[in-house]
């Protein structure tokens, strides 16, 4: 193999994307292999009727890391795929009938907190918003954006003892209580946890800093929807030169004493590689695109894997008036919610997600309707993982009903004939995602960062790991910062 070979990236997820962007706009050849259709993986679509419906991501946070993708092309996003800014970023409906609007700005948002939980708190609040100011500043460049698979980054002692002080190694859950008391405030800075796929109590504080990209950096929605984003990276990544095989998967990475030679696909096709990067679920490529070396490279204890999730999907015949786009009901229970997932049994009074989008975020360059000339509502439950032995044929119909029932009590009305698509954790298994969760790993300290799999793989020179299995981890930010990560350790090296 001579240097400087064609890249492979298997996935044309948000990871993968990243990286053919990248890879593609510093000149280098890149194929990107996709099993499905159409790019984004995790962040797709669906239709039923009329109805559009966004079937991943929805919390769009750290706009930025979006936007530096797109210049590493030379590409302004706001051309391309503008945002828009929501307001408020989240609105939070307790159980008790209170709610706050998570809103920009460090004093409006104290006036929010004042009006419900008083002055003591709001001034509580201030304080604990910068000690998670400073713990995002003491953890993005050593922790988030740096190469876990190199030993220069791991090896920042100074970075982890400013990420110690400011507290990142404590539990989650008694790093916020130490600095606020309204339960519900609490709440407020902690759910995050299940972003991380754990319980506050089990999560690092560390993850403190997914309260600070959303409810202080904010939360945006693109002009066209969330799929707009994967349809956007694609073509700058085409423009930059990349190639697309859409609808084949690739089957065996193939190599020799040197590293790796090619990907097999399973048409037969060959296709020669000087790196490849596997931006794809890394526990399903042990099971046979990996060569061997690579799959048993990650011999460690059971892999965790994170709660799963039911998501409906309704189209509405009008947008419920007042709605925020983003609500979340959190159920009376907290605790006995997260040991429920744990344990495969779902959440005895379950916290809601409802995403429905604003009526100014119809506009889509390719008239398919957007996000909002049909209205549409949908809701995300946690749920269990297949891993945790739960026995969905029983769950699925049960838990259905129950989100129905849920959301008329809600005031969302009786939706049980309304046009709609179902996911639960059966079907993320259909679509390729180990123990049905679209979700990974869980980011327990044994899986995070440093210990996420991606090390191991270097073993076989050429072969690279992006993607929600691959530190930094599970989320948008996460996955289109690994595909870049792992362009960057191509771009240093001289195959
Ligand atoms: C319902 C849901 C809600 C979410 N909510 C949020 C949110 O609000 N905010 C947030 O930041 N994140 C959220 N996420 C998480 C985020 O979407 C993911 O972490 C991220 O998109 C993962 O990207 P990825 O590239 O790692 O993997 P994926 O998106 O899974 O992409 C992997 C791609 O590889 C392809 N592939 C796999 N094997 C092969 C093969 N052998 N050959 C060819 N192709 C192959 C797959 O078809 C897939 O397209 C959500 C995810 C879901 C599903």
């Amino acid at each position: 193999m001579g240097t400087h070979g064609p890249v492979v990236v298997v996935g044309a997820g948000l990871s993968g994307l990243s990286a053919a962007v990248h890879l593609a706009a510093r000149g280098r050849e890149v194929v990107v292999v996709e099993a499905r259709d159409e790019p984004g993986g995790c962040c797709g679509s669906a239709d039923a009727g009329p109805y559009r419906f966004d079937t991943g991501p929805s919390v769009l946070t750290m706009p930025g890391t979006l936007g530096s993708v797109f210049g590493a092309a030379g590409v302004d996003m706001e051309d391309v795929l503008p945002l828009r800014r929501l307001d408020p970023f989240y609105r939070l409906a307790f159980h008790d009938g209170s709610r706050l609007d998570v809103v920009d700005g460090a004093h409006r948002m104290a006036d929010n907190v004042r009006a419900l939980c008083g002055p003591g708190e709001a001034a509580r609040y201030l304080r604990f918003r910068e000690r998670l100011g400073a713990m995002f500043e003491a953890e993005w460049s050593s922790f988030i954006d740096a190469d876990m698979t190199r030993l220069r980054d791991m090896a920042r002692p100074y970075a982890l003892l400013k990420l110690a002080a400011a507290g990142g190694f404590r539990r989650l859950d008694r790093f916020v209580a130490r600095h606020l008391t309204d339960e519900r405030l609490i709440r407020a800075h902690t759910f995050q946890a299940l972003y991380v796929g754990l319980a506050p109590s089990k999560a690092l504080a560390i993850y403190a800093v997914v309260a600070h990209m959303d409810t202080v950096g904010g939360v945006y929605f693109p002009s066209g929807g969330m799929r707009a984003i994967p349809r956007a990276l694609a073509d700058v990544a085409e423009k930059a030169g990349a190639g697309f095989r859409y609808g084949v998967r690739a089957e065996r990475i193939e190599t020799d004493a040197s590293g790796v030679t090619a990907v097999r696909l399973e048409t037969g096709e060959r296709l020669r590689a000087g790196h490849v990067v596997v931006a794809a679920d890394l526990m399903r490529a042990r099971g046979g695109l990996l060569p061997g070396d690579a799959a048993d490279g990650w011999r460690t204890r059971r892999p965790r894997y994170s709660p799963s999730c039911m998501v409906l999907h309704f189209g509405l015949d009008r947008r419920p008036p007042g709605q925020a786009h983003h609500t979340l009901h959190f159920g009376r229970e907290w605790e006995a919610t997260f040991s429920a997932l744990a344990a495969g049994r779902p959440q005895p009074d379950p916290s809601l997600l409802v995403t429905c989008p604003g009526e100014d975020d119809a506009a889509s360059e390719d008239g398919d309707g957007g996000a909002g000339a049909y209205p549409t509502l949908s809701v995300l439950e946690p749920a269990p993982n297949l891993a945790t032995g739960a026995d969905w044929d029983d769950l699925a119909p049960r838990l259905e009903r129950r989100l129905l029932g849920r959301l008329d009590e809600l005031g969302y009305g009786d939706l049980s004939a309304a046009p709609r698509i179902t996911f639960d954790p059966p079907g993320w298994a259909r679509l390729g995602h180990s123990a049905g969760t679209p979700f990974a790993l869980d980011h327990r300290f044994r899986q995070t960062g440093w210990f996420r799999p991606q090390g191991r793989y270097r073993r076989v020179p050429g072969l690279h790991a992006a993607g929600m299995y691959t530190a930094p981890g599970v989320g948008v930010p996460p996955a289109l910062i690994s595909g870049r990560l792992a362009a960057g350790r191509i771009m240093e090296d001289g195959r």
